[in-house]
């Protein structure tokens, strides 16, 4: 138990100075810049009454391709399936891509405000209930396959898009 507990905090440890590696190398870039502007024009997410903000993506082109490091955690942030979150960027960004491991390799060169315009439209069809604003709501399957949002704070179920 121990030992397992010691190795995890070593490997906690390593992930902890890899990611600040990742951080120290992309400050060097400049697609930094590039997401620095995104972010001042994209600072917050207002739903009535309630304040909720969603991180702006973080990432780096690598010829063609568009890395992005925290669409993973943007997703947890949101309380959303990563994976469902992807599936709908590919479609609106018309763009192919898949996680490698904890990022998003995007085939094409796209740039962090689009992607983080596309995050918002996400949220709001997805996280966001229409009746109250609030982000505390849950995707649920009914019948027939027909996904529905149901908020935790109102108790309004909505029926959503199906994303392929
Ligand atoms: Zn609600």
């Amino acid at each position: 138990m121990c030992v397992y507990k010691q190795m995890f905090e070593v490997y906690k440890s390593f992930v902890k100075v890899y990611k600040r590696m990742n951080e120290i190398i992309l400050t060097m870039d400049d697609y930094e810049a590039m997401l620095k502007k995104a972010q001042e024009e994209l600072p917050e997410i207002t739903h009535g009454e309630s304040r909720f903000t969603i991180d702006n993506v973080k990432g780096h082109l690598e010829g063609n391709k568009t890395v992005i490091i925290n669409i993973k955690q943007i997703a947890k942030s949101l309380d959303r399936d990563p994976e469902h979150l992807l599936k709908y960027l590919l479609r609106e960004l018309a763009a192919p891509g898949r996680f490698v491991r904890d990022r998003v390799i995007f085939g094409t060169k796209v740039s962090a405000k689009k992607i983080n315009k596309k995050i918002a439209k996400y949220a709001s069809e997805f996280v966001f209930c229409s009746e109250c604003s609030k982000p505390e709501t849950k995707i649920e399957e009914g019948k027939a396959g027909v996904m529905y949002l149901k908020c935790q704070a109102c108790g309004v179920k909505k029926p959503v898009k199906t994303v392929r």
